[in-house]
Protein backbone atom coordinates (compact mmCIF):
# COMPACT_ATOMS: atom_id res chain seq x y z
CA UNK A 1 0.00 0.00 0.00
CA UNK A 2 2.59 2.46 1.29
CA UNK A 3 4.64 1.84 -2.00
CA UNK A 4 1.27 2.26 -3.99
CA UNK A 5 0.70 5.56 -2.75
CA UNK A 6 4.18 6.73 -3.12
CA UNK A 7 3.57 6.22 -7.10
CA UNK A 8 1.02 8.57 -6.79
CA UNK A 9 3.24 11.59 -5.21
CA UNK A 10 4.11 13.18 -8.51
CA UNK A 11 0.92 12.50 -10.09
CA UNK A 12 -1.60 15.58 -10.10
CA UNK A 13 -5.05 15.11 -8.38
CA UNK A 14 -7.68 15.05 -10.73
CA UNK A 15 -10.54 13.07 -10.72
CA UNK A 16 -11.84 10.68 -13.44
CA UNK A 17 -14.36 13.22 -14.53
CA UNK A 18 -11.40 15.47 -15.23
CA UNK A 19 -11.96 17.63 -12.18
CA UNK A 20 -8.54 19.53 -10.44
CA UNK A 21 -8.53 19.07 -6.98
CA UNK A 22 -5.82 20.68 -4.52
CA UNK A 23 -4.64 18.39 -1.93
CA UNK A 24 -2.62 19.68 1.13
CA UNK A 25 -1.05 18.13 3.92
CA UNK A 26 -1.46 19.20 7.86
CA UNK A 27 1.90 20.14 9.84
CA UNK A 28 2.85 21.32 13.03
CA UNK A 29 6.44 20.65 13.36
CA UNK A 30 9.77 21.08 11.56
CA UNK A 31 9.86 16.87 11.66
CA UNK A 32 6.87 16.94 9.71
CA UNK A 33 8.39 19.29 6.75
CA UNK A 34 9.49 16.19 5.35
CA UNK A 35 6.35 15.10 4.91
CA UNK A 36 5.71 17.46 1.99
CA UNK A 37 7.35 15.71 -0.29
CA UNK A 38 7.22 12.33 0.86
CA UNK A 39 3.90 12.74 0.27
CA UNK A 40 3.93 14.82 -2.89
CA UNK A 41 1.05 17.11 -1.27
CA UNK A 42 1.02 20.60 -2.96
CA UNK A 43 1.31 22.66 0.12
CA UNK A 44 0.36 22.97 3.48
CA UNK A 45 -3.01 23.96 3.99
CA UNK A 46 -2.68 23.84 8.46
CA UNK A 47 0.02 24.74 9.95
CA UNK A 48 -0.83 24.34 13.54
CA UNK A 49 1.85 26.81 15.04
CA UNK A 50 1.29 26.06 18.78
CA UNK A 51 2.86 22.66 18.73
CA UNK A 52 5.82 24.59 18.86
CA UNK A 53 4.88 26.11 21.86
CA UNK A 54 3.58 22.84 23.46
CA UNK A 55 7.15 21.14 23.42
CA UNK A 56 8.81 23.93 24.41
CA UNK A 57 9.76 24.57 28.33
CA UNK A 58 9.41 28.60 28.23
CA UNK A 59 7.72 30.77 25.74
CA UNK A 60 9.24 30.79 22.32
CA UNK A 61 10.94 33.79 21.69
CA UNK A 62 10.11 35.94 18.79
CA UNK A 63 13.85 34.78 17.03
CA UNK A 64 12.83 31.28 17.52
CA UNK A 65 9.17 31.80 16.09
CA UNK A 66 10.25 33.50 13.38
CA UNK A 67 13.60 30.72 12.59
CA UNK A 68 10.51 27.93 12.70
CA UNK A 69 8.49 30.13 10.21
CA UNK A 70 11.37 30.62 7.79
CA UNK A 71 12.29 27.12 7.79
CA UNK A 72 8.50 25.97 7.12
CA UNK A 73 8.57 28.59 3.95
CA UNK A 74 11.98 27.99 2.96
CA UNK A 75 11.52 23.85 2.95
CA UNK A 76 7.64 24.62 1.00
CA UNK A 77 9.30 26.76 -1.51
CA UNK A 78 6.49 27.54 -4.00
CA UNK A 79 4.37 25.38 -2.54
CA UNK A 80 1.76 27.38 0.39
CA UNK A 81 1.73 27.32 3.96
CA UNK A 82 -1.38 28.39 5.76
CA UNK A 83 -0.33 28.98 8.91
CA UNK A 84 -2.56 28.96 11.95
CA UNK A 85 -2.23 31.23 14.87
CA UNK A 86 -2.16 30.01 18.24
CA UNK A 87 -4.55 27.51 19.08
CA UNK A 88 -3.82 27.02 22.96
CA UNK A 89 -5.60 27.39 26.13
CA UNK A 90 -8.91 25.23 26.58
CA UNK A 91 -7.28 21.41 26.97
CA UNK A 92 -3.87 22.85 25.93
CA UNK A 93 -2.27 24.25 28.95
CA UNK A 94 0.98 25.94 28.87
CA UNK A 95 2.70 25.40 32.10
CA UNK A 96 4.79 28.66 31.44
CA UNK A 97 2.14 30.90 30.94
CA UNK A 98 0.50 31.93 33.35
CA UNK A 99 -2.97 32.74 30.98
CA UNK A 100 -3.78 29.19 30.40
CA UNK A 101 -5.01 27.77 33.38
CA UNK A 102 -7.76 25.17 33.88
CA UNK A 103 -11.02 25.44 33.32
CA UNK A 104 -14.15 23.50 33.98
CA UNK A 105 -15.16 23.24 30.16
CA UNK A 106 -12.21 23.50 28.24
CA UNK A 107 -13.23 22.84 24.92
CA UNK A 108 -15.71 26.26 25.63
CA UNK A 109 -13.53 28.27 27.34
CA UNK A 110 -10.77 30.53 26.47
CA UNK A 111 -8.99 29.17 23.82
CA UNK A 112 -7.48 29.84 20.38
CA UNK A 113 -8.32 33.63 19.58
CA UNK A 114 -10.25 34.27 22.44
CA UNK A 115 -6.69 34.16 24.13
CA UNK A 116 -5.08 35.85 21.14
CA UNK A 117 -7.34 38.85 21.71
CA UNK A 118 -7.24 38.75 25.28
CA UNK A 119 -3.57 39.04 25.47
CA UNK A 120 -2.73 40.84 22.27
CA UNK A 121 0.74 41.04 22.91
CA UNK A 122 0.93 37.43 22.75
CA UNK A 123 -0.63 37.24 19.19
CA UNK A 124 1.17 40.46 18.23
CA UNK A 125 4.64 38.65 18.91
CA UNK A 126 3.61 36.12 16.47
CA UNK A 127 2.18 38.09 13.88
CA UNK A 128 5.30 40.06 14.01
CA UNK A 129 7.37 36.85 13.74
CA UNK A 130 5.46 35.66 10.68
CA UNK A 131 5.53 38.68 9.12
CA UNK A 132 9.14 39.14 9.21
CA UNK A 133 9.61 35.71 8.29
CA UNK A 134 7.27 35.39 5.35
CA UNK A 135 8.77 38.81 4.18
CA UNK A 136 9.24 39.70 0.10
CA UNK A 137 6.85 36.23 -0.26
CA UNK A 138 3.64 35.16 0.11
CA UNK A 139 2.06 35.16 3.63
CA UNK A 140 -1.28 33.19 4.53
CA UNK A 141 -2.52 33.15 7.94
CA UNK A 142 -5.71 32.25 9.32
CA UNK A 143 -7.02 32.38 12.89
CA UNK A 144 -8.83 29.58 15.00
CA UNK A 145 -12.19 29.26 16.80
CA UNK A 146 -13.21 31.95 15.42
CA UNK A 147 -16.95 32.45 16.70
CA UNK A 148 -18.51 35.95 15.61
CA UNK A 149 -17.69 37.93 12.81
CA UNK A 150 -16.07 41.05 15.45
CA UNK A 151 -13.30 38.64 16.41
CA UNK A 152 -12.29 38.34 12.77
CA UNK A 153 -12.28 42.02 12.26
CA UNK A 154 -10.27 42.75 15.57
CA UNK A 155 -7.75 39.78 14.88
CA UNK A 156 -6.88 41.30 11.01
CA UNK A 157 -6.85 44.36 12.53
CA UNK A 158 -3.87 43.13 14.84
CA UNK A 159 -2.18 42.53 11.27
CA UNK A 160 -2.49 45.71 10.28
CA UNK A 161 -1.37 47.18 13.24
CA UNK A 162 1.68 44.51 12.43
CA UNK A 163 2.04 45.96 9.32
CA UNK A 164 2.29 49.49 9.96
CA UNK A 165 4.57 48.72 13.13
CA UNK A 166 6.53 46.62 10.48
CA UNK A 167 6.85 49.47 7.97
CA UNK A 168 7.62 52.55 10.28
CA UNK A 169 10.52 50.57 10.24
CA UNK A 170 11.66 50.44 6.88
CA UNK A 171 11.00 46.37 7.55
CA UNK A 172 10.59 44.44 4.30
CA UNK A 173 6.56 43.09 4.13
CA UNK A 174 5.36 39.79 2.64
CA UNK A 175 4.75 39.94 -1.18
CA UNK A 176 1.07 39.01 -0.78
CA UNK A 177 -0.77 38.72 2.71
CA UNK A 178 -3.85 36.67 2.66
CA UNK A 179 -5.93 36.83 6.27
CA UNK A 180 -8.49 34.01 6.81
CA UNK A 181 -10.84 32.13 9.14
CA UNK A 182 -10.94 28.76 10.28
CA UNK A 183 -14.50 28.07 10.27
CA UNK A 184 -15.06 25.51 13.44
CA UNK A 185 -17.68 27.38 15.44
CA UNK A 186 -21.40 26.76 14.67
CA UNK A 187 -22.17 30.22 15.24
CA UNK A 188 -20.53 31.37 11.71
CA UNK A 189 -22.43 29.28 10.00
CA UNK A 190 -25.41 31.49 10.10
CA UNK A 191 -23.25 34.93 9.46
CA UNK A 192 -20.94 33.80 6.57
CA UNK A 193 -22.47 36.66 4.95
CA UNK A 194 -21.07 38.84 7.17
CA UNK A 195 -18.01 37.34 7.27
CA UNK A 196 -17.09 35.98 4.09
CA UNK A 197 -16.12 39.76 2.16
CA UNK A 198 -14.05 39.87 5.17
CA UNK A 199 -11.91 36.87 4.65
CA UNK A 200 -9.34 36.00 2.15
CA UNK A 201 -10.16 31.92 2.36
CA UNK A 202 -11.22 30.10 5.07
CA UNK A 203 -10.81 26.58 6.36
CA UNK A 204 -13.17 24.27 7.64
CA UNK A 205 -12.18 22.55 11.31
CA UNK A 206 -14.43 19.61 11.13
CA UNK A 207 -12.45 18.53 14.27
CA UNK A 208 -14.39 21.60 16.50
CA UNK A 209 -16.93 22.19 14.05
CA UNK A 210 -18.85 18.97 14.73
CA UNK A 211 -17.95 18.35 18.08
CA UNK A 212 -19.66 21.61 18.84
CA UNK A 213 -22.34 20.85 16.50
CA UNK A 214 -23.02 17.52 18.10
CA UNK A 215 -22.19 18.71 21.37
CA UNK A 216 -19.52 15.88 21.72
CA UNK A 217 -16.34 16.49 23.72
CA UNK A 218 -13.81 14.90 20.46
CA UNK A 219 -11.56 13.81 23.27
CA UNK A 220 -13.95 12.10 25.03
CA UNK A 221 -14.19 8.22 23.98
CA UNK A 222 -17.68 8.40 25.59
CA UNK A 223 -19.15 10.48 23.14
CA UNK A 224 -16.26 11.40 20.37
CA UNK A 225 -17.92 8.94 17.75
CA UNK A 226 -21.32 8.95 19.18
CA UNK A 227 -22.11 10.96 16.23
CA UNK A 228 -21.09 10.26 12.91
CA UNK A 229 -20.01 13.09 10.44
CA UNK A 230 -21.42 11.41 7.48
CA UNK A 231 -25.02 12.51 8.73
CA UNK A 232 -27.37 14.52 6.89
CA UNK A 233 -27.09 17.50 9.61
CA UNK A 234 -22.99 17.64 9.46
CA UNK A 235 -22.85 17.24 5.29
CA UNK A 236 -25.67 19.97 4.87
CA UNK A 237 -23.77 22.02 7.07
CA UNK A 238 -20.40 21.81 5.18
CA UNK A 239 -22.49 21.85 1.95
CA UNK A 240 -24.32 25.23 3.08
CA UNK A 241 -20.42 26.64 3.83
CA UNK A 242 -19.12 25.52 0.21
CA UNK A 243 -22.14 27.14 -1.34
CA UNK A 244 -21.80 30.19 0.27
CA UNK A 245 -18.31 30.35 0.08
CA UNK A 246 -18.91 29.60 -4.05
CA UNK A 247 -21.13 32.47 -4.32
CA UNK A 248 -18.87 34.90 -2.97
CA UNK A 249 -15.64 33.29 -4.55
CA UNK A 250 -14.25 32.90 -1.22
CA UNK A 251 -11.46 29.95 -1.32
CA UNK A 252 -11.84 27.44 1.22
CA UNK A 253 -10.57 24.70 1.79
CA UNK A 254 -11.21 21.90 4.71
CA UNK A 255 -8.58 20.72 7.22
CA UNK A 256 -10.14 18.68 9.84
CA UNK A 257 -8.89 14.86 10.56
CA UNK A 258 -12.24 13.81 8.15
CA UNK A 259 -10.30 15.43 4.74
CA UNK A 260 -7.78 12.07 5.12
CA UNK A 261 -9.72 9.85 5.11
CA UNK A 262 -10.91 8.19 1.84
CA UNK A 263 -14.76 7.97 1.98
CA UNK A 264 -15.10 11.10 3.83
CA UNK A 265 -13.33 12.83 1.49
CA UNK A 266 -14.75 11.52 -1.02
CA UNK A 267 -18.57 13.10 0.45
CA UNK A 268 -16.53 16.13 0.56
CA UNK A 269 -15.47 16.47 -2.93
CA UNK A 270 -18.91 14.89 -3.81
CA UNK A 271 -20.43 18.53 -1.80
CA UNK A 272 -18.53 20.39 -4.03
CA UNK A 273 -15.56 21.17 -2.28
CA UNK A 274 -11.85 21.10 -4.30
CA UNK A 275 -9.32 21.87 -1.81
CA UNK A 276 -8.95 19.39 0.83
CA UNK A 277 -5.72 19.40 3.49
CA UNK A 278 -5.24 15.94 5.23
CA UNK A 279 -3.09 14.71 7.92
CA UNK A 280 0.08 13.38 5.92
CA UNK A 281 -1.00 9.68 6.14
CA UNK A 282 -4.09 10.52 4.96
CA UNK A 283 -2.55 12.60 1.66
CA UNK A 284 -1.80 9.07 -0.36
CA UNK A 285 -5.25 6.86 0.32
CA UNK A 286 -7.16 10.14 -0.52
CA UNK A 287 -5.29 10.68 -3.53
CA UNK A 288 -6.16 7.26 -4.82
CA UNK A 289 -9.62 7.94 -4.25
CA UNK A 290 -9.30 11.56 -6.30
CA UNK A 291 -8.34 9.69 -9.41
CA UNK A 292 -11.03 7.11 -9.55
CA UNK A 293 -13.87 9.59 -8.57
CA UNK A 294 -16.58 10.39 -11.15
CA UNK A 295 -17.79 13.85 -8.92
CA UNK A 296 -20.47 14.50 -11.71
CA UNK A 297 -22.43 10.81 -11.09
CA UNK A 298 -21.36 11.05 -7.19
CA UNK A 299 -23.27 14.36 -7.02
CA UNK A 300 -26.14 12.89 -8.13
CA UNK A 301 -26.23 9.85 -5.42
CA UNK A 302 -25.49 12.77 -2.57
CA UNK A 303 -28.31 15.14 -3.22
CA UNK A 304 -30.68 11.85 -2.19
CA UNK A 305 -28.67 11.03 0.81
CA UNK A 306 -28.70 14.23 2.25
CA UNK A 307 -32.44 14.04 2.72
CA UNK A 308 -32.17 10.73 4.51
CA UNK A 309 -33.67 10.98 7.84
CA UNK A 310 -31.29 8.56 9.19
CA UNK A 311 -28.51 9.53 11.69
CA UNK A 312 -25.60 8.38 9.64
CA UNK A 313 -25.44 7.81 5.97
CA UNK A 314 -22.23 6.08 6.10
CA UNK A 315 -23.40 2.76 4.75
CA UNK A 316 -25.07 3.90 1.50
CA UNK A 317 -21.72 6.63 1.07
CA UNK A 318 -19.94 3.56 0.94
CA UNK A 319 -21.86 1.25 -2.01
CA UNK A 320 -22.31 4.90 -3.77
CA UNK A 321 -18.49 4.73 -4.17
CA UNK A 322 -18.07 1.39 -4.95
CA UNK A 323 -20.97 1.48 -7.84
CA UNK A 324 -19.25 4.41 -8.87
CA UNK A 325 -15.91 2.23 -8.27
CA UNK A 326 -14.26 4.45 -6.61
C1 LIG B 1 -10.25 21.22 13.54
O1 LIG B 1 -10.78 21.60 14.57
O2 LIG B 1 -10.82 20.50 12.69
C2 LIG B 1 -8.87 21.60 13.24
C3 LIG B 1 -8.33 21.35 12.06
O3 LIG B 1 -8.13 22.17 14.22
P1 LIG B 1 -7.55 21.33 15.47
O4 LIG B 1 -7.77 19.88 15.18
O5 LIG B 1 -6.13 21.72 15.59
O6 LIG B 1 -8.39 21.85 16.59
MG1 LIG C 1 -9.86 23.15 15.71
Amino acid sequence: RQAEFAKLRDTPAITADGQRITLHTNAGLAVDLENLDATGAEGIGLFRTEFQFMVSEELPRLDSQTALYKLVLDTAGTRPVTFRTLDIGGDKVLPYLETTEREENPALGRRAIRLGLDRPGLLRLQLRALLTAAAGRELRVMFPMIATVDEFRAARELVDVECAWAKRRGRELPALLRVGAMIECPSLLWHLDALLPLTDFVSIGTNDLFQYMFAADRTNPLVSDRYDPMSPPALRALAEIQRKCADTGTPVSVCGELAGRPLEAFALLTLGFTRLSAPAGGVGPVKRMILSADLAAARRGMANLLGSSSASIRGELETLARKLNV
